[in-house]
């Protein structure tokens, strides 16, 4: 018993994850090359579906943000539920306006936006740039000026508020460099008459991501409508106003909330952005429309018996998602078609040279053998976009369901 003592940590089948996936799925993936996305494209229509419901109640706009994941098919039933698109680079609004989003519904932000992409984005006349430096804002007129248009802009602002969040997905408080920050904003009005190839529509922000205490929202509309009362008092009109995204999903219990809180969400705005009749109020969701509709479907490789822990190394890793390792995000993991009495706390662990190269700790799972299935669950948003082809990684390939 002693000399079991480090390695004895059986659980209670009671803790187990249930897999959502039925066992003819299982059977199917069994036969499949792993490591590959699974993705629920009946989930991705309802939460589309959802959300689409709740936004109209309040005529509010939805820009789908292309960066949470931007495969062809996943993108296509957003497009076609009428969606506009939030593009971060000159590539998504191209991927954005091949897979079927409308131009004039398309928002482009980013601190950092090349001259190439800006004129990428002039050349296909997006609805909106969403700026976030006064440089930015002179570059972007010049453009606009030799391409001989006139650039719809909002400003992106950092309303300077704090978010329960991890601090790497936070972008509104004083320490980011996101938005153009308030000690501009008289040199941005004093150079504003003289940019004539841009036109100042809107005001934006967007706080961060993964956001699920609705007082958040709450503050930063407070926040967003002082800072719009002031550029109004200095002779600046808005006709849109843009709050970004982050929404967040229940990565812990995906099966019980697949859909996110978009009723409450939209609510929380409505009630206390203020805006006038003829403002348009446009959101950036990523996250909360495809996170919970993706899987990361991974296979056993090797168990170990470590000095105090117990490992199940798999043949996914940080190449095809890096949340854990980038933000220590919690992933539910579970067994597919794994049939065991007993269970053990492993160590979810990839194949990456990297100690940060984990999906879970301690994750109780049934006694896992070479060549079981395991998903990784809510992998939908930032799971194969961030993928990268360190250690020479193949490109996990991306499967369907409807
Ligand atoms: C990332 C991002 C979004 C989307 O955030 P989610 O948390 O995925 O909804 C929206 N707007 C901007 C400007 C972003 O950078």
């Amino acid at each position: 018993m002693l000399l079991r003592y480090p390695f004895d940590n059986q659980r209670k089948s009671s803790e187990l994850c249930i897999t959502m996936f039925t066992p003819a799925q299982a059977e199917r993936f069994a036969a499949m090359e792993t490591p590959f996305f699974y993705y629920d494209l009946s989930l991705l229509k309802k939460t589309i579906d959802v959300a689409a419901l709740h936004a109209r109640k309040h005529q509010f706009h939805i820009h789908y943000a292309l960066k949470a994941n931007v495969n062809r098919e996943i993108l296509q039933p957003i497009a076609a539920a009428g969606f506009g698109a939030d593009c971060v680079s000159g590539n998504e609004v191209l991927r954005a306006l091949e897979a079927g989003f409308s131009p004039d519904k398309v928002v482009f932000a980013g601190v950092g936006k090349s001259d190439k992409e800006i004129r990428t984005a002039l050349a296909h006349d997006i609805f909106c740039f969403n700026v976030e430096s006064v440089e930015e804002l002179q570059v972007i007129n010049e453009l606009a000026a030799q391409a001989g248009k006139t650039a719809t802009v909002a400003l992106r602002v950092n309303p300077l508020v704090e978010v329960n969040t991890h601090h790497y997905i936070t972008t509104g408080t004083a320490e980011n460099k996101f938005g153009i920050p308030p000690r501009d904003f008289d040199a941005l009005l004093q150079l504003l008459p003289q940019l004539s190839y841009v036109k100042v529509i809107g005001l934006h922000t967007h706080i961060g991501s993964q956001i699920c205490d609705m007082d958040n929202f709450k503050n930063t509309c407070l926040k967003f409508n002082e800072i719009r009362r002031w550029f109004e008092e200095h002779g600046l009109q808005f006709t849109d106003l843009n709050v970004g995204g982050g929404l967040g999903v229940d990565y812990k219990q995906p099966d019980e909330h697949p859909i996110p809180d978009f009723e409450s969400y939209f609510d929380t705005v409505s009630r206390y952005l203020e805006r006038t009749p003829q403002q348009q109020v446009h959101f950036e969701l990523g996250r909360s429309i495809v996170a919970q509709c993706g899987s990361l479907i991974t296979r056993v490789l090797y168990t170990k018996q470590g000095e105090t822990k117990r490992f199940a190394i798999v043949d996914a890793g940080m190449t095809e998602l890096i949340r854990p390792a980038l933000y220590q995000a919690y992933h539910k993991i579970e067994a597919v078609g794994v049939a065991a009495d007993e269970s053990y706390a492993y160590d979810v662990v990839g194949p990456i040279c990297e100690s940060s190269d984990f999906f879970g700790k301690e994750v109780v799972l049934p006694a896992l053998k070479r060549g079981d299935l395991l998903a990784i669950r809510t992998a939908g948003a930032y799971g194969e976009v961030m993928t990268s082809f360190y250690n020479l990684r193949e490109k996990a390939p991306a499967v369907y369901e409807d």
